[in-house]
């Protein structure tokens, strides 16, 4: 079966609260956008009951409440949302292609909005209590539901014990499934210390979670003593596991930046190391992973994209066209020493009128353009021939070295 081809401005990849985010942004710059989520839009906050810290809902907010309010705001602006899984993608090149199972997408930008999922013990049980049944991965948003109670920790690392702590601020005991043994964990020693001094913490050492067990809930959890093989049962109200996460990067491996945990490599603005591929929201290599951070990361990629699109379009309908020879000063507007050669700019806008097509781009405002055409520094003049790059001036730019280049 030949496989359908569609057109977007932009394609996003994930429809959690970065993609939204990132879609009402680009929805709204009138950009065509296709978003595409392979299970449930809203993503990851979908699956809590109570969001208490995303601001503007001071009664708190169902985050299946909250994520539905960002889907009508992206549709609200034109995105369209197809429900499918993206099974590879090719981002090399002006042309980004998304394929799915029946139609492949080409667009003009990426926004790689994948998310990740905590990683599961697997465990017997695991799958019946996960989220609102008492296994929870995330104690900033669960640790008040936890007011008075016991709560498991699995883990040892920085994540494990640093929010073990927290936790102790509302549960009344926190005991944590440690691998190693006794007094051996992976965070750092600041934080062990602190730990191991905390009243409410409690340790059970060299185990690991053979069972995940209760009714409609959860309410115990079988630990599994690796040197002896004992089984230790915990009664429990929650289980908190920080055992990892697992960024969705799979398809981009090889093609896209990444750390040694597979989240991907962005700058300030959300720019991978590809042009024209953007990454937002948990999936990123990033301090703090929360729908807050994820709708932050959304918006400037979708202000990128914008960006990134205008620019490409200036790029090849103004500066590089072959109808006519061209001439772009490449300055900023804040150099004195870019100021200073204005006049001179000035005097040649005026005379080669008709002749050669003068431009100018501020680095500032279209750092973009500036790269494309390979300019580092600045004041700078290129000129254009045939539609290719013929000669780049950064030193001694004077009224000889501009009329011998546009001669
Ligand atoms: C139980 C729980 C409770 C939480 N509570 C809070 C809270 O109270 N407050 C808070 O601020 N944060 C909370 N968080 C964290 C918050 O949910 C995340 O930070 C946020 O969802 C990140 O959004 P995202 O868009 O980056 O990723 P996600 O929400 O993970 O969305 C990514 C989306 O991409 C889709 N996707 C992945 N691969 C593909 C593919 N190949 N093709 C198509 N679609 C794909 C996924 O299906 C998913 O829907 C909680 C997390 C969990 C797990």
């Amino acid at each position: 079966m030949e496989k359908k081809v569609e057109k977007y401005d932009v394609v996003i990849i994930g429809g959690g609260a970065a993609g939204l985010t990132a879609g009402i942004y680009c929805g709204r710059a009138r950009l065509k956008t296709l978003l595409i989520e392979k299970s449930l839009v809203g993503g990851l906050a979908t699956y809590t009951n109570e969001i208490e810290n995303y601001p503007g809902f001071p009664e708190g907010a169902t985050g299946l409440g909250l994520m539905e309010l960002f889907h009508k705001q992206a549709k609200k602006f034109g995105v369209t949302f197809k429900l499918t899984d993206v099974k590879s993608v090719n981002l090399e090149g002006e042309t980004k292609i998304v394929e799915t199972f029946r139609t492949t997408y080409e667009a003009k930008a990426v926004i790689v909005a994948s998310g990740g999922k905590p990683r599961l013990t697997g465990a017997k049980g695991e799958d019946g209590f996960l989220y609102d049944k008492g296994i929870s991965f995330c104690a900033t948003c669960d640790a008040a539901a936890n007011t008075g109670k016991t709560v498991l920790v699995v883990g040892s690392g920085d994540a494990a014990i640093e929010e073990g702590m927290f936790l102790t601020k509302f549960a009344d005991k926190v005991i944590v499934s440690v691998l190693h043994d006794t007094g051996k964990m992976d965070c750092n020693e600041i934080a062990k210390a602190q730990a191991m001094s905390n009243p409410k913490m409690e340790f059970i050492w060299n185990t690991v979670v053979h069972e995940f067990a209760g009714e409609e809930r959860l309410n115990a959890v079988i630990l599994k003593n690796l040197k002896t093989e004992e089984l230790i049962p915990v009664k429990v109200d929650s289980c908190f596991l920080f055992i990892g996460y697992l960024p969705n990067t799979d398809i981009f491996k090889g093609m896209l930046d990444m750390n040694r945990g597979g989240y991907l490599i962005t700058n300030e603005k959300m720019e991978t190391n590809i042009e024209g591929v953007f990454a937002a929201g948990d999936v990123r290599d990033k301090f703090l992973k929360q729908v807050a951070t994820a709708v932050g990361d959304g918006a400037i990629a979708g202000y990128s994209v914008e960006k990134y699109i205008a620019e490409s379009e200036t790029f090849h309908s103004q500066i590089m066209r072959s109808d006519m020879p061209g001439m772009v000063y490449v300055w900023n507007a804040v150099d004195p020493k870019c100021r200073e050669l204005l006049p001179l700019i000035e005097k040649y806008e005026a005379a080669l009128v008709g002749k050669v097509r003068v431009t100018r781009v501020d680095v500032y405002k279209s750092a973009g353009i500036a790269t494309r055409l390979g300019v580092t520094q600045v004041p700078c003049i290129v000129t254009i021939k045939d539609g290719k790059i013929d000669r780049v001036i950064t030193d001694n730019i004077c009224d000889e070295e501009i009329a011998a280049a546009v001669e």
